[in-house]
C-alpha cells in the first residue's frame, strides 16, 4: 500500500483569499515525485484549534505524513510548532543549537534596524528555537526553522512535516525534509509512479470522452491508468498516472489518442504550446500588433528567459489613430470593415513586419465587451493574422466564449496555436 499524505495550509490571508495559496499545489507536484499519494489539502486561518482539527482529520483518515505551512514566524499568532507538538504528544524543548544558529542569521539584520530592543529580539529568537522534543530540525532559509515530527511514543498518528509560509523558504527546506530519516520512516511504501500529459487545441473535452470509452475495453490493462481530464486556457489537458505495470497501457493510450485526434493533439512530452512556439522562433525575429489583448501577448511571447533573442517588439495599437499612425493601417481599410475585421487584422501584421523589420508577426484584433458588441460582431469576436515576411499567412476569426478577461487571454491561445502551425508550415484545422 502507497504511503499517504494531506497538507494543511494555514494563514487567515490564505484562508480568505488575499493571498493565493501557492504552497498546496507546489507540494501536491512533489508528493507526485515521491510516489506518496496525495489525498487531502485543507486550509485553515491562524487559530490554534482550526489548525488543530485539521490535524486530527487528517490522522482520523489515515494518513500517513501531514505536511503544515504557515505560522512559523516569531510572533505570538505564529503557533503551528506548539499546536504541531501537543498533537504529536511531545513537549517543547528549547533547542540550543538553534537558538544560536538563529541569532547568526539575525545578526546582520540587527544591523539594519539598531532602534529595535535587543531583548525583544533575544524572546523572539527564542520562541522560534522551542522546538517539540524529538523532532528532526530543518535549518531556517529565512529566519523561521522548520521541524519534522514523528508522533511520540504510545501516540497513534502521521508524522508532520512543520514548513513555513513564504514559498521560496518551502521550497527551499523542502529538500532537506524530505531527506530527514523521520520522513523516510514514515513514507515507506511510497511507490513509483510516472504521470504523463497530453495536451490538445481544438477539440471539446467530450471528444475525449469518448475516445477514453472506446479504448477502455481495448486495451489491456486500462485499470491500471488514473486519468483526469481538464480545459485549461481553452486547451484539453490529459494527465494520465501509472505504476510500473500500467506503461504499456499508457503507450497504447497515448497513440490511440495520437490517431483519433492527429489534426489537435500538439504535445505528449509535457510542453506547452509557449514552449515549442518559442522553440520554432529560434533564428527568427518576430513582432506583434495587438488591439484587444492591450499587449497580453507581447507579454506571453516574453514570459521566457532567452526571447531577446527572437523577439523585436510589439505595437498596442487600441485606438484606430494607433492603428493607422504606428501600423500604416489605411483609415480607409478601418472605415470600410470596421477596426475589428480579418482586413484590419491582416494590415496590422503587414505593420508590424514593416515597422520592426521583422520575418514573423502576429495580429490581434477584437471585441472584448463586455460593452461594444453588435449583432455581426458580438462580443467575443476576434480576428488574428499570422504572416511571414515571406508571404505566408494563417488567418483566422471567430467568436470566443467567456467573459472579458477569458477573451482576452484565450486569444493570445488562438494566436500562440497560429504562430505553431504558420512556423510548422501546417495550414489550420477546418
Ligand atoms: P514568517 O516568519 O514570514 O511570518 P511564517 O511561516 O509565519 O513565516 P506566514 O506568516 O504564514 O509564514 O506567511 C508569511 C507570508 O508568506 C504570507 O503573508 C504570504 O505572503 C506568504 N505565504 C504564506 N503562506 C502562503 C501560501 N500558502 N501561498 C502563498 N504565499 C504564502
Ligand atoms: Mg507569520
Amino acid at each position: 500500500m502507497s504511503a499517504r499524505a494531506g497538507i494543511v495550509v494555514t494563514g487567515t490571508e490564505v484562508l480568505t483569499g488575499r493571498v493565493r495559496d501557492r504552497n498546496g499545489p507546489w507540494l501536491a507536484d512533489r508528493l507526485l515525485e515521491q510516489g506518496i499519494e496525495l489525498a487531502h489539502i485543507t486550509i485553515c486561518g491562524d487559530r490554534p484549534e482550526d489548525m488543530e482539527a485539521q490535524l486530527r482529520f487528517m490522522a482520523a483518515r489515515g494518513m500517513d505524513i501531514v505536511i503544515t505551512s504557515g505560522g512559523l514566524g516569531p510572533t505570538a499568532d505564529d503557533l503551528t510548532t506548539e499546536v504541531v507538538a501537543r498533537f504529536c504528544g511531545r513537549p517543547m524543548v528549547l533547542d540550543e543549537r538553534l537558538e544560536a544558529r538563529i541569532a547568526e542569521i539575525l545578526a546582520p539584520l540587527m544591523k539594519r534596524w539598531p532602534n529595535v530592543d535587543p531583548e525583544t529580539i533575544r524572546v523572539a529568537n527564542r520562541k522560534q528555537a522551542t522546538i517539540p522534543e524529538g523532532a528532526t530540525v530543518i535549518d531556517p532559509v529565512g529566519t523561521a526553522p522548520g521541524v519534522v515530527v514523528p508522533p511520540a511514543d504510545g501516540v497513534e498518528g502521521p508524522t508532520v512535516v512543520v514548513l513555513p509560509g513564504p514559498p521560496r523558504e518551502l521550497h527551499a527546506m523542502w529538500p532537506v525534509a524530505v531527506g530527514t530519516n523521520a520522513f523516510g520512516a514514515a513514507s515507506r511504501g511510497a511507490e513509483h509512479y510516472e504521470q504523463r500529459m497530453l495536451r490538445l487545441f481544438g477539440i471539446p473535452e467530450s471528444e475525449i470522452a469518448e475516445t477514453l470509452r472506446v479504448a477502455e475495453p481495448e486495451l489491456p490493462g486500462f485499470e491500471r491508468l488514473e486519468i483526469t481530464t481538464c480545459l485549461r486556457r481553452g486547451e484539453v489537458e490529459v494527465v494520465v498516472r501509472y505504476d510500473e505495470e500500467g506503461a504499456s497501457a499508457w503507450e497504447g493510450l497515448r497513440d490511440a489518442i495520437a490517431s483519433r485526434h492527429a489534426g489537435t493533439l500538439f504535445s505528449t512530452d509535457g510542453s506547452l504550446v509557449d514552449d515549442q512556439v518559442a522553440a520554432l522562433l529560434a533564428g527568427r525575429r518576430m513582432a506583434v500588433a495587438e488591439s484587444c489583448t492591450g499587449g497580453l501577448m507581447a507579454a506571453r511571447l516574453t514570459e521566457r528567459p532567452g526571447a531577446s533573442a527572437y523577439f523585436a517588439g510589439g505595437v498596442v495599437s487600441y485606438a484606430d489613430e494607433a492603428k493607422a499612425g504606428l501600423l500604416d493601417v489605411d483609415p480607409a481599410l478601418i472605415a470600410r470593415h470596421g477596426a475589428v475585421s480579418p482586413e484590419v487584422a491582416d494590415a496590422m501584421a503587414h505593420g508590424a513586419l514593416a515597422r520592426f523589420g521583422a520575418d514573423t508577426a502576429l495580429a490581434i484584433t477584437g471585441v472584448a465587451g463586455p460593452d461594444g458588441g453588435t449583432q455581426a460582431k458580438p462580443v467575443g469576436y476576434v480576428c488574428w493574422s499570422a504572416r511571414l515576411a515571406d508571404g505566408s499567412v494563417l488567418a483566422r476569426d471567430t467568436t470566443l466564449p467567456g467573459d472579458r478577461g477569458e477573451i482576452r487571454d484565450r486569444s493570445t491561445t488562438v494566436a500562440m496555436h497560429m504562430l505553431r502551425r504558420l512556423l510548422r508550415g501546417e495550414e489550420l484545422p477546418v
